[in-house]
């Protein structure tokens, strides 16, 4: 990508800006609402197994908590920064105004590459890291989720540091294990709400589900559910990826095989290219280019940028992982009538069954799978309802921040802003 692209943070201001200019929302409030209410980066030693010191850096952006507690996801990431959790913990202010959800933005993590840690390194930094932050979270002030390389583990150690020092809370963290009070459903929400939103996208453009074809960057927590949620719904998944490369294959993939081969391997990762006779080789640049009427990026942010922006074939771009399409590269998609589903709307299943997790803990109740998708897919359906009466030319990324940003300028104006 190229250094002169505009960063994370400037590109969810850029999104947040032109639709705060077409609701003709003055600059002041416009500064709040795009500068984060509080930014912590704690420092964090860790004894490596092997006796050396090593000293990683964690951070915690809360961005805006007026429409309720602060939520958003940890990843561990070696690029991870300030800015970086900035943009991402502001995406998530949008996101849960957006699927009316009563909560606010945030984001963090650890920059470290968890790849590098033993799992008693692991938990030791996680630990740390929890210890640091445990005086800015809480179960009705700010709730930590898996995101990229974090999972329903590293939840279950933040909630027993967080336990050990206040007492029993479940609901200080979503996206545990079951056996922990995590929702049923949580894992595959995010998958599910991609493949639900791209089924509806399909069918405003009269693409049907068993003629498109769509390629997926990302077979990780997001990718490989979606996958596996379009191929039940008939779609032909002609492409995958992963960090290792891809696999194409025009007649489709078969998704189940591709699961199973990568699930049952001994417990070691395996890329999806690495495994035979479902497809051929592609690489990760050659799968965005794709002719298709669907390419998701599922893995990391500004895969579509301004240096490849130009060779994306697709009709379509949802985006389900987070500013997986940078805003230069977005204003050129614009351009070309490649219709774009932004991630505030894409990937928001999760973070809807988050709050649901976070509802059940609190009642002490555990809910069966159907009741929590089905109260799922009433907020995407509704965002979605939302989304198409507020646009008629199909800017859906304009469209989901007006909508947003009109609620949490709602809350923000009944409660006030004077001590
Ligand atoms: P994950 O760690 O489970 O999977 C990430 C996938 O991306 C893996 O297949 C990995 O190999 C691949 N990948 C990593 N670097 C890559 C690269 N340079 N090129 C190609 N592929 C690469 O993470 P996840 O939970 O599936 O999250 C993926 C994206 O979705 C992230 O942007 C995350 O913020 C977003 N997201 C996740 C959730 C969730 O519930 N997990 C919710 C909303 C948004």
């Amino acid at each position: 990508m190229s250094q002169f692209e505009h960063t994370p943070r400037e590109c969810t201001k850029t999104f947040l800006e032109n639709a705060l200019e077409v609701l003709g929302v003055e600059s002041e409030l416009a500064y709040l609402l795009e500068t984060p209410h509080r930014t912590v980066e704690v420092e964090l030693p860790l004894r490596r197994d092997n006796g050396d010191l090593a000293v990683y850096h964690g951070f915690r952006v809360q961005h805006d908590d007026s429409r309720g507690p602060f939520k958003g996801g940890l990843r561990y990431h070696p690029h991870l920064n300030a800015d970086h959790a900035q943009g991402l913990a502001s995406l998530m202010t949008w996101k849960t105004a957006l699927m009316g959800v009563p909560m606010g933005g945030a984001k963090g993590g650890i920059n470290c590459d968890p790849n590098e840690l033993s799992i008693g390194e692991l938990e030791r930094l996680t630990k740390q890291f929890a210890t640091r932050i445990a005086a800015i979270i809480g179960p009705a002030q700010d709730i930590p989720a898996p995101d990229v390389a974090t999972s329903g583990r590293e939840m279950a150690w933040i909630y027993d540091l967080y336990t050990q020092l206040n007492g029993h809370h479940p609901d200080v963290v979503t996206g545990k294990p079951l056996e922990l009070g995590g929702s049923e459903g949580r894992v595959e929400a995010t998958g599910y709400g991609v493949a639900w939103i791209t089924e509806a996208a399909c069918k405003a453009r009269d693409i049907t589900m068993d003629s498109a074809r769509i390629a997926i960057q990302g077979f990780g927590n997001v990718g490989s559910h979606a996958a596996r949620y379009l191929a039940e719904r008939g779609a032909r998944i002609v492409a995958v990826s992963d960090v290792g490369g891809g696999l194409y294959n025009s007649q489709g993939l078969d998704i189940d095989v591709l699961l199973d081969e990568v699930e049952n391997n001994d417990g070691k990762s395996l890329s999806v290219s690495e495994i035979q006779g479902s497809g051929d080789a592609i690489d990760n640049q050659e799968l965005l280019s794709l002719d298709v009427d669907v390419l998701i990026p599922a893995a990391l942010g500004a895969a579509i940028n301004r240096d490849n922006v130009d060779n994306i074939n697709a009709d379509m771009v949802v985006e389900a992982a987070n500013l997986p399409v940078t805003c230069d590269a977005d204003a050129s998609l614009r351009e070309r009538g490649v219709m774009v589903i932004p991630d505030i709307l894409a990937n928001a299943g999760g973070v809807v069954v988050s709050y649901l997790e976070w509802v059940q803990n609190r009642q002490g109740q555990h809910w069966p799978e159907d009741s929590v998708n089905q109260t799922l897919t009433r907020h995407l359906d509704a965002a979605w309802r939302a989304i198409r009466q507020r646009t008629s030319e199909e800017d859906f990324r304009l469209a989901a921040y007006s909508v947003a940003a009109e609620r949490v300028i709602q809350t923000k104006t009944l409660r006030g802003f004077l001590l």
